[in-house]
């Protein structure tokens, strides 16, 4: 095993800091929902903020498994008010891009490192944003075929609510 080396450190605990920022406004956008009484997006959205701080537990293991030590960065208060559900999935669509700018750029780090071993464990992550961006992307067009009112709305709500805890 090789250790991590500083640049590497350093990127993979602010990797851990964005996955909890991640969370952190899934749950404010999900607290939204639940105000606007969509309990199908609110769960939607919960689940997600769960999947966020599992992807940032796995960076956190990941670091402690090469050797390295986990420091935890500070965190701002999440948005809480949007302009509509399409405005949050928007807005859930942006940050995944930035995510995946950020976890394309730790894997090119690890390739400037010469560290394979987290150049196999970022894969994962390189797959997983693949299919958040899809997924966000999904829901826009939904939102915009169905419109976002009425009972299309509340249809598409039941139907993200049916959301199993994968997927
Ligand atoms: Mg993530």
């Amino acid at each position: 095993m090789s250790m991590l080396s500083k640049p590497m450190l350093d990127g993979l605990n602010e990797q851990v800091r964005h996955e909890i920022i991640s969370a952190y406004l899934y749950l404010s956008m999900s607290a939204y929902c639940e105000s606007l009484n969509l309990p199908g997006f609110a769960k939607w959205l919960r689940l997600q903020w769960h999947e966020e701080l599992e992807h940032g537990m796995k960076l956190y293991d990941m670091i402690h498994t090469r050797g390295g030590r986990v420091t935890l960065g500070a965190i701002d208060r999440p948005q809480a008010e949007w302009k509509s559900v399409s405005d949050i999935f928007q807005n859930v669509l942006a940050h995944e891009q930035k995510v995946t700018a950020m976890i394309n750029g730790l894997f090119g780090l690890a390739v400037k490192e010469g560290d394979y071993a987290s150049q196999v464990e970022l894969q994962w992550f390189v797959k997983e944003q693949v299919e958040e961006e899809k997924n966000a992307a999904d829901i826009i067009a939904q939102l915009k075929m169905l419109g976002e009112s009425g009972t299309p709305l509340l249809m598409l709500d039941r139907a993200l609510g049916a959301r199993g805890s994968k997927g």
